[in-house]
């Protein structure tokens, strides 16, 4: 991971306390929605995810793992069996050849088996530290293995919205969070993160009214202070011009 002098969000310590207990409240069991029985299920239904939803990765995953249960099945299998499985996930030839170059890099070099540190998972073709930490974070959290915070878009969005950190850098994301998280939330807390960007702290209109984080979010202050400020400026039926013009000359 790069290494950065500058810390950027000045406040975001004391911020951060609440924060993790309005997520914890909101959402108390947030996991990944993807479904797997083993770390190496896991890691293929991980990669299978980009680009594509948890839903569909999950139609497809019980007949590709019926078919090819561990890294040496995968290995050995059939390109073209494997792109009919996972066609629906979308760019499935480049899927295809992904999964089964990790399949056999899982086999030539870790016996078959998902290693436990980052620094080798990230020697897995087509696995980054996101992936590498999804698998970590869910198989093994901490302490059981070394996992950092995975960034995925909307960890990234909802992080800069929170003023948690102020780069769109994945691996300075991870650094900011990890400064300010404490090391028994780094599992739960990207995953909190991600139902709040899909609910009100979506992409495109965030509903700040209704966000759980409201209360310890600038962003989100900022807006509605904004709107109230708006309302404020705006006459309203009482003050109308008409009503302020008969006022002054009584
Ligand atoms: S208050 Fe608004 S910007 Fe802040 S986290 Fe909630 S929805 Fe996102």
């Amino acid at each position: 991971m790069k290494r950065r002098r500058q810390f950027p969000p000045n406040d975001a310590k004391r911020r951060i306390g609440p924060i993790l207990r309005a997520l914890d409240t909101a959402y108390p069991r947030a996991r990944t929605a993807l479904v797997y029985r083993t770390p190496f299920e896991l890691l293929i239904a991980t990669i299978l995810s980009a680009q594509s939803t948890d839903a569909t990765v999950n139609r497809v995953t019980p007949e590709l793992f019926a078919r090819f249960p561990d890294a040496r099945a995968l290995a050995a299998s059939d390109p073209a069996e494997v792109e009919r499985i996972i066609y629906p996930t979308g760019f499935y030839r480049q899927k295809t050849k992904t999964i089964i170059a990790v399949a056999r890099a899982l086999v030539d070099k870790f016996g078959g088996e998902v290693p436990r540190g980052i620094e080798d998972l990230v020697t897995l073709p087509g696995v980054g530290r996101k992936t590498a930490n999804v698998v970590l974070a869910n198989c093994w959290p901490r302490p059981a293995s070394k996992h950092g915070i995975f960034v995925d878009t909307h960890v990234s969005r909802v992080s800069r919205r929170l003023e948690l950190t102020k780069s769109d850098d994945p691996e300075e994301i991870e650094q900011d969070l990890c400064a300010v998280v404490p090391e028994s939330k780094w599992a739960v807390f990207p995953h909190q993160l991600v139902l709040l960007g899909r609910g009100p702290c979506n992409a495109r209109v965030p509903r700040h009214e209704e966000c759980p984080l409201l209360e310890w979010c600038p962003t989100g202050r900022k807006a509605l202070g904004r709107r109230v400020a708006r309302r404020r400026r705006r006459p309203s039926a009482h003050f109308a011009p008409a009503t302020i013009s008969r006022a002054r000359s009584k």
